[in-house]
């Protein structure tokens, strides 16, 4: 891959905005460089903007290098910036698997590139010949999620890796869900392949999507990219400070997540016995997509009982289907309590 020529014109030549934090790096004993408020310490400093500390602590837990890790305002950050860095408008365009998140697309109407979608196989699962009929000599990013959203498998490795080895563009995988699968993420495969961008987040096993951190693992070339054209203090110091307390905590993460997978199979052995329920399908996440006999129904009158799941019956593959999150065991008792009244 030429990462040069895949980049935008506009950002090859782009002369980033140098704060006065990346003017002067050393320390000193007077601050008086940043416009800052003497007042109201720490709050009246800006935030570190490579949030270095954050990275390196971050580096050791995925065993990726520093300098090889963006960290912004949610994963959504990550997907608009690869947009705004790789995809010129109305001339280039995207592949991404359907049915996936639904953010690729909205980023890329946003970025006015064209999105095109490889359908994925009854198995849900992805073929690398067909996501590559899709593109053409002006797509710059595949996108993939695994595991995906909404069908929740993780997809297969082997598929991934030709990809990886037969697209001059980016390959983009998603794992919002990584930490639920019992898998290994493909940060592994970062060393070997030069075209992997690989995103994650604090929203879900992390439990704390509030605070909107996700990050995304590359290249140090493609992080210098990410660096250049992201909001100079994206991060905030209360969420830099808050995700390096959660790190400390990770223990307590492990265990959050281990209660969900086991809650996770217990659901799905419940739900194979509701009535309304035609099939439940394997996940790798922490929601279980299930086909209902008929989806829109049994969704308004989850509604009138106060439960409230996603409705996915209108896309791709998911006919009839309902994408429901796995709770707590009380969330989840009282869910499966009002979905076997219903007739
Ligand atoms: C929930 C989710 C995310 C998380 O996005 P954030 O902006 O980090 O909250 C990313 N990708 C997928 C597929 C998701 O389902």
């Amino acid at each position: 891959m030429d990462l040069e020529s895949l980049v935008r014109k506009n950002i090859r030549q782009l002369k980033p905005y140098s704060c006065a934090r990346d003017e002067f790096q050393g320390k000193a004993s007077v601050y008086l460089d940043a416009n800052e408020s003497p007042y109201n310490q720490p709050y009246n400093r800006y935030p570190d903007p490579h949030q270095i500390k954050l990275k390196e602590k971050l580096s050791d837990l995925k065993e990726v290098p520093v300098d090889g890790i963006f960290v912004g305002n949610g994963s959504d950050e990550a997907i608009d910036l690869l947009y705004r860095i790789f995809c010129e408008p109305e001339v280039d365009n995207v592949v991404a698997i359907e049915p996936t998140y639904g953010m690729y697309k909205v980023c890329a109407d946003i970025n006015n590139v064209a999105y095109r979608t490889a359908p994925l196989n009854e198995d849900f699962d992805i073929d690398a010949y067909r996501i590559m009929d899709v593109t053409n000599q002006n797509t710059k990013i595949i996108w993939l999620c695994s595991p995906n959203n909404p069908t929740g498998n993780f997809l297969k490795v082997a598929e991934i890796i030709k990809l990886l080895k037969w697209f001059r563009g980016l390959v983009v995988v998603d794992e919002a869900y990584i930490d639920f699968a019992e898998k290994e993420s493909m940060t592994r495969f970062l060393p070997i392949f030069s075209n992997l961008v690989v995103l994650q987040t604090f929203s879900k096993a992390w439990a704390s999507a509030g605070v909107r951190m996700g990050m995304a693992f590359a290249s140090s070339e493609i992080i210098d990219l990410f660096n250049k054209v992201k909001y100079p203090y994206n991060v905030n110091i209360l969420s830099q400070q808050y995700v390096l307390d959660m790190i400390e905590k990770r223990e307590e993460v492990t265990d959050w997540v281990s209660r969900t997978i086991s809650e996770r199979s217990k659901f799905m052995r419940v739900l194979k016995k509701v009535s309304v329920v035609k099939e439940v399908y394997p996940s790798d996440a922490n929601f279980i997509l299930v086909k209902m006999d008929d989806a829109n129904y049994v969704y308004n009158e989850l509604v009138e009982r106060g439960v409230v799941v996603r409705n996915r019956s209108n896309i791709v593959l998911c006919d009839d289907c309902l994408r429901i999150t796995v709770g707590s065991r009380e969330e989840n008792a009282e869910f499966l309590k009002e979905l076997s009244q219903i007739r």
